[in-house]
């Protein structure tokens, strides 16, 4: 799928996990809502950190140009360590390393941390990055058509303000972790959930995406996990922006009504 695809569907899998919460006697207050869709929405593009031409490795110029090429050179190097016969050999790492569902946990949990211990700063950090990417995914057209410095600053100084309104009590600093010393660690919860649903949206698409490993399957550790042939479509393709597109909004759109209380 193409970046503004991946967003959308990171943006609604968020409001969906807010329905269920809200279902479940842990509802978020509005700030958990509006920042885990917006942070999902960012991590939603994450993993094609290992493809330079991708959204990411562009959004954050030299700085993630020079991230790209290393955990590229990771992902190959990684995908040639534990490669299984049945695994066929390859010339970079794109669709590897950061396409797994343990990439996803590792990142989510390492964001986590640095947002319980690292404080105000690290937060702000944390909601910068994705907040970037969540505009170059939902803003697709008009980020590409406006300078990179726009962009950062509009990533900055909606940083800043969400950091403040999540920052007051009852804002969802503490939502789901209340315990004392917990604040914000649920920011890796919509950073995990962003790159799974990344993977899916990719395993959709023609190649399919190793989300399993290093769980082996048969002689293959990167096992390409997809729906049957003729389920899958293109990436950018008129299934995608006719029918998922939409899909997304509508679903995104209730999901969000049920994560506030308006309705269920
Ligand atoms: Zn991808």
């Amino acid at each position: 799928m193409m970046g503004p695809a991946h967003s959308l569907s990171g943006a609604a899998a968020w409001l969906g996990v807010g329905a269920v919460a809200a279902g479940l006697g842990h509802p978020m207050p509005w700030p958990t809502v509006l920042v885990g869709a917006l942070i999902c929405a960012g991590a939603a593009l994450a993993p094609d950190l290992d493809h330079q031409a991708a959204t990411i490795s562009r959004a954050f110029g030299p700085l993630s140009r020079a991230l790209c090429r290393v955990v590229d050179r990771l992902a190959h190097a990684t995908y040639k360590a534990t490669r299984k016969p049945g695994d066929p050999r390859r010339a970079g790492g794109h669709r590897t390393l950061t396409h797994t569902w343990l990439w996803a946990v590792l990142v989510g949990a390492g964001f986590s941390a640095a947002a319980v211990y690292g404080g105000r700063w690290a937060v702000l950090v944390i909601l910068f990055i994705h907040m970037v990417l969540a505009v170059e995914g939902l803003l697709w057209r008009q980020a590409r058509m406006s300078s990179d410095v726009l962009v950062w600053l509009l990533g900055a100084t909606s940083a800043w303000m969400l950091a403040d309104v999540l920052d007051d009590p009852g804002n969802g600093k503490d939502w789901l972790f209340t315990q004392p010393g917990q604040h914000y660690l649920w920011i890796g919860l919509p950073i995990v959930l962003g790159s799974l649903v990344h993977c899916i949206g990719d395993a959709l698409t023609v190649s399919g995406c190793p989300v399993l490993w290093p769980i082996p399957i048969g002689r293959r550790r990167w096992y390409p996990v997809g729906p049957p042939r003729f389920m899958r479509f293109r990436a950018g393709s008129w299934v995608e922006i006719k029918v998922l597109t939409p899909v997304f909004f509508l679903v995104g759109g209730g999901c969000a009504l049920g994560a506030l209380g308006v309705i269920g």
